[in-house]
């Protein structure tokens, strides 16, 4: 394995600047927002096309040099992070729109586009990209697909997967190919949806067709402050069972209320005496909308809700949402490090899971702070601690492993949106068997059977699944 040999290859075709190699450029590399976890990779690969990815690409295979595919790096699982000596190919410079098609609804984008420059770049049809990450004006595209991403207004559109007909991806080999359709009609196994929350481990996404859907002419914001906790969980139950399908129904607690109230740029306006505040976002015809306003506002005074605010212009809307969006980075006021995690449970245990949350963080000494998607039962406890002391370090990961633990007890799963990466491979076993692990790793040894691209992420290091791949590649090498 040379990486000597692969950057002079690299430079020569793509030019010396599409390269970086100093050590001051390299440190912005060495995490994602996972601060937890770094490795500073040996280079950084800036490619312009697939032409360009392609051509990195195969001088990693030609030398079997690791590689990890990176979008904006605001991953929360790690994923985006080197676990051994390894190039990255950062997707930054392929940000073009290359076609919109209003009639059929779709556009065909670069991996490295904005999430949210998509919809801009739309927004004159009448249409837009539905998928909305928190994350949205800096991650990718790209990236959003490798975690098969989530967000906000996912309660009612459906994530990721469901906005993406087709992808052009470089194979581990260099080979170019493409999955899926515009058309969406596509024939035998469903390889697009393989490839889908790949988390980066299957080959790297170059352009991406994507589903556009019409802007709602009617949307209603709304704000419901609760004395307790619970209750405003009890109140996304009752809402849901009521028949009601709303845009957005995402939950804050006291702590995280006050770290954004408590923010300069993501101040929104919130209560800062209620327990929990419910943001609620319904959207359709302009027909029937008013009532289902009176139906959820309802639901909420039964389950205890002080009061409505409802946003009267699009800039109280933004407000709205600018606090619920911001809540990750209001809480880098708290402490130096943030520890996200994401953890999925069955609606109807929000209540009871949310009380252990609690619990657990005051038992291990630690600050949490809960704001999620609570109509999709997908909980982000948010623990704020320093890095630099490893007792804390050490307190975070207990309870978070604590979390994990009990969620998937009550019939949840690891990950909501945020994928495994690096962060939560070693409890795969607790939802998986050992069959199920081997299944996933020969999927991946299709795609990537020499295992360079994006290794050790997902799969559990210690599994058979593993040793499998590892003792195969150790007799390829000895013959
Ligand atoms: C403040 C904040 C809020 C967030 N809110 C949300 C949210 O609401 N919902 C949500 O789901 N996530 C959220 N996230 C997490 C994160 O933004 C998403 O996972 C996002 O999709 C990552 O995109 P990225 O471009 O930053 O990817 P990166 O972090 O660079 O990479 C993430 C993974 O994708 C792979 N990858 C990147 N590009 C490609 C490519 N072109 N081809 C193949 N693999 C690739 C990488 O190898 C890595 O495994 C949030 C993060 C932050 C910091």
């Amino acid at each position: 394995m040379s990486f000597d040999a692969v950057i002079a290859e690299i430079r020569s075709k793509l030019g010396a600047e599409a390269v970086l190699t100093a050590d001051a450029e390299l440190l912005v590399y060495e995490c994602d927002a996972v601060t937890m976890h770094r490795h500073t990779p040996m280079a950084v690969v800036l490619p312009n096309s697939t032409e360009e990815v392609a051509v990195a690409v195969r001088a990693c295979h030609e030398q079997g040099v690791p590689y990890v595919p990176r979008g904006a790096g605001t991953g929360l699982s790690g994923g985006a992070v080197p676990v051994e000596d390894a190039l990255l190919i950062e997707t930054s410079r392929m940000r073009r729109v290359l076609e919109i098609d209003f009639e059929n609804r779709f556009a065909i984008v670069e991996a490295g586009i904005v999430n949210v420059d998509v919809s801009k770049a739309c927004a004159s049809g009448g249409l837009h990209y539905a998928p909305d990450p928190s994350s949205q004006t800096v991650c990718t595209v790209g990236g959003n697909v490798a975690e098969n991403s989530g967000g906000p207004h996912c309660l009612k559109y459906g994530a990721t997967t469901n906005h993406i007909l087709a992808v052009r991806v470089v194979m581990p080999d260099g080979e170019v190919v493409d999955l899926g359709r515009a058309d969406q009609w596509t024939t035998g196994y469903d390889l697009r949806g393989a490839f889908v929350g790949s988390e980066g481990t299957l080959g790297i996404a170059t352009e991406i067709t994507v589903r556009l859907v019409p802007t709602p002419p009617a949307i209603r914001t709304l704000l419901f402050p609760f004395p307790e906790l619970d209750a405003s969980c009890e109140a996304v139950g009752a809402i849901i069972r009521s028949g009601i399908v709303p845009a957005a129904l995402e939950i804050l607690d006291r702590n995280t209320i006050e770290a954004v109230e408590a923010s300069p740029t993501f101040r929104a306006g919130y209560p800062t005496d209620a327990a929990a505040v419910l943001l609620v976002e319904l959207d359709g015809l302009e027909a029937g909308i008013e009532d289902q306003v009176d139906s959820v506002t309802t639901i909420c005074r039964q389950h205890g809700a002080l009061e409505v605010h409802r946003a009267q212009t699009a800039q109280e809307r933004a407000a709205l949402w600018r606090g619920r969006k911001g809540a990750f980075g209001a809480m880098g006021r708290l402490a130096p490090d943030l520890f996200v995690q994401d953890v999925v449970v069955p609606r109807t245990r929000l209540p009871e899971i949310i009380r252990e949350v609690v619990e657990i963080g005051a038992r291990h000494g630690l600050h949490v702070s809960n704001v999620f998607h609570a109509g999709d039962g997908n909980l982000h406890p948010n623990i704020t601690y320093d890095r630099r002391d490893a007792d804390q370090v050490e307190r975070v990961r207990r309870a978070g492993k604590e979390i994990i633990v009990r969620c998937v007890a009550v019939g949840g799963t690891l990950s909501g949106e945020h994928g495994i990466g690096l962060d939560k491979a070693e409890y795969m076993t607790l939802v998986f068997t050992e069959d199920d692990l081997e299944s996933m790793a020969k999927l991946r040894e299709v795609f990537n059977p020499r295992a360079l691209c994006n290794p050790g992420k997902i799969l559990p290091s210690g599994g058979g699944c593993f040793d499998r791949q590892a003792s195969r590649l150790a007799t390829e090498d000895a013959q």
